[in-house]
C-alpha cells in the first residue's frame, strides 16, 4: 500500500468523457489498496476564458488605477478548478469509490497576499490525511488556496501542479503522479520536434531549467518544492487505458524526476526549452557614464517588470553605449513607456525592439565539465543562417534569443547536434 497524490491537467479533464476516464485511473489506484489525494486542474480552455472574462469588464478609471482587482480575479478565474473537483468526486461516487471535493480554503492551503501569483505558505494537511487514511479518496481543486485575508488566492498559470507537490510533501506522500497529455517528459517539446525522446528519469535541477525555460509540462515552482521537499514527481499519461495490463501490474510509462546520483549515465546536454513569452528592447547611443544601467534598469524593476538577457555594447565614440534586454513579452508596452517618459530621464537617441522572438536554451547537468557546448551551438545555429540577438549561458544551460519564425529550425537542429534525437 502507498499513499499517492494523482494530477490531472486540463485536457486530462476536458469533458464529461475524460473526466470519467479519471475516474478510473483514480479507482485502479484505490482498488490496488493505495490511499489517494486527486488534485483537478480547470476543464481545457476555462481557465483563459476565465481571465479573459475578467480582462474584458470595464475598470476604474484613472490613469494609474490597476487594470482590475486581483482578489476578484482570483475569485473569478479559480473557480474553474472548482468546477471539475465536483464532477469527478460525483464520477467517483457513482463507481462505489468514496470521494469527496476539497477547495483551497478547506484544507486550507495557506499562501503569501500576491493574489494571482502566490506562494504557498503552508498545507494544514491534518485533516485531509484524516480522511484518505479512513479511505475516502479527497479530490482537490489545484491551483487555489487561501490568503491572510481569508480570500481565495491563485498560485499562477499552470499552478495546479505546485497544488500537488505541495499536498504531496505535506500528506508525506509515497509518490506524486503528474497525468497529462503526454506520456513523460521529453528532450524537447515533442509537438515541436517529433524526434524528441521521453527521458526515464530527469535530474530535479535540470527539470528546473527546461521548466524555467519554457518547458511547460511542470509549473517551475512545482519542481523547486519538489526539489526542497524530495517529492517524488512521476510524469505519464492519462490517456493510457486506465484498464492496461501495465497499468495493473503498477508499471507504467512516464519520467521520473529524482535526485541527479540516481541517474546512472549522464548526458552532456538533456534537452531543449524554448520559450515564446519574450520581447526584446534596444535603446540606441545612450549617454554612457557610471550609474547608466541603474538608471535604465532601476525603473523597469521598481514597476516590477523582470528583465533577462542583457547586452551592453559600447560604441565608437566612447560616449554612447548601445542597450539591448528582454523581457516578459507581456510586459513590453509598459516597460516602453516607462523608458519614453520624459519625467524618468533616461537620455539617448532612440528606442525600439520586438515581440517577434524566441528564446532557445540548451540544457544540461554535464555541461560543467564539458567545454565547446556553446561554441557547437553558435555554429550549427550560424550554418542554418539563424541570427542570435543575445546570448547568455549559467553553468548548466546555454540560452540565445533568436526571430521567432526560426523557432522550429533552431530547436530541431540543436536537438539533433547533440545526438538527442530518437532513431527514425
Ligand atoms: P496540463 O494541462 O496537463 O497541465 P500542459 O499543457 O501544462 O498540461 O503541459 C503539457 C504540455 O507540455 C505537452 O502537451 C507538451 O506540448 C508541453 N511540453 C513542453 N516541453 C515539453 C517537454 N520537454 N516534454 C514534454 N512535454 C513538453
Ligand atoms: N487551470 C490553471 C491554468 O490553466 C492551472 C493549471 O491548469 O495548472 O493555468
Ligand atoms: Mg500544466
Amino acid at each position: 500500500m502507498a499513499r499517492l497524490v494523482l494530477k490531472f491537467g486540463g485536457t486530462s479533464v476536458a469533458d464529461l468523457e475524460r473526466i470519467k476516464t479519471v475516474a478510473r485511473h483514480v479507482k485502479r489506484e484505490v482498488d490496488a489498496g493505495n490511499e489517494v489525494a486527486v488534485v483537478v486542474s480547470a476543464m481545457a480552455g476555462k481557465t483563459n476564458e476565465l481571465v479573459g472574462w475578467v480582462r474584458d469588464m470595464p475598470t476604474v478609471a484613472g490613469a494609474n488605477a490597476p487594470i482590475y482587482d486581483a482578489r476578484e480575479y482570483d475569485a473569478v478565474v479559480a473557480s474553474g478548478e472548482q468546477v471539475t473537483s465536483g464532477l469527478l468526486a460525483i464520477a467517483l461516487q457513482s463507481m462505489g469509490v468514496d470521494a469527496r471535493s476539497w477547495h483551497g480554503w478547506q484544507i486550507p492551503l495557506r499562501t503569501d497576499a500576491a493574489h494571482g501569483a502566490a506562494r504557498i505558505e503552508a498545507v494544514d494537511a491534518d485533516r485531509l490525511i484524516e480522511r484518505i487514511s479512513g479511505g475516502q479518496v479527497a479530490v482537490i481543486a489545484g491551483f487555489q488556496g487561501i490568503s491572510p485575508d481569508g480570500r481565495i488566492a491563485t498560485l499562477g498559470r499552470g499552478g495546479s501542479d505546485t497544488s500537488a507537490v505541495a499536498i504531496a510533501a505535506a500528506i508525506h506522500a509515497d509518490r506524486c503522479d503528474i497525468y497529462t497529455d503526454v506520456d513523460g517528459v521529453y528532450t524537447t517539446d515533442p509537438r515541436v520536434a517529433s524526434r524528441a525522446q521521453r527521458m526515464e528519469k530527469i535530474a530535479f535541477e535540470e527539470m528546473l531549467e527546461m521548466a524555467s525555460l519554457g518547458a511547460k509540462v511542470l509549473q517551475v515552482r512545482s519542481v523547486e518544492l519538489a526539489m526542497v521537499h524530495g517529492v517524488r514527481v512521476f510524469v505519464r499519461s492519462s490517456f493510457d487505458d486506465p484498464d492496461a495490463p501495465a497499468l495493473q501490474a503498477g508499471s507504467p510509462v512516464g519520467t521520473l524526476i529524482c535526485d541527479e546520483d540516481e541517474i546512472m549515465e549522464q548526458q552532456v546536454v538533456t534537452g531543449i526549452a524554448f520559450s515564446r513569452d519574450e520581447a526584446q528592447i534596444s535603446l540606441r547611443r545612450v549617454k554612457d557614464r557610471p550609474g547608466v544601467a541603474a538608471s535604465v534598469f532601476g525603473p523597469l524593476a521598481q514597476a516590477g517588470i523582470n528583465v533577462d538577457m542583457i547586452v551592453q555594447i559600447i560604441s565608437a565614440d566612447d560616449a554612447s553605449t548601445d542597450i539591448t534586454f528582454t523581457l516578459p513579452e507581456g510586459d513590453y508596452d509598459k516597460a516602453l513607456g516607462i523608458l519614453q517618459d520624459p519625467s524618468v530621464g533616461i537620455e539617448y537617441d532612440a528606442v525600439g525592439g520586438s515581440k517577434d522572438v524566441v528564446k532557445v536554451s540548451v540544457i544540461g547537468i554535464g555541461m560543467r565539465s564539458h567545454a565547446g557546448v556553446a561554441a557547437d551551438a553558435f555554429r550549427a545555429l550560424s550554418e542554418k543562417n539563424i541570427n542570435i540577438r543575445a546570448i547568455t549561458t549559467s553553468e548548466i544551460k546555454i540560452s540565445v534569443l533568436i526571430d521567432a519564425a526560426y523557432t522550429e529550425l533552431a530547436v530541431r537542429t540543436l536537438h539533433s547536434l547533440y545526438d538527442l534525437d530518437a532513431a527514425s
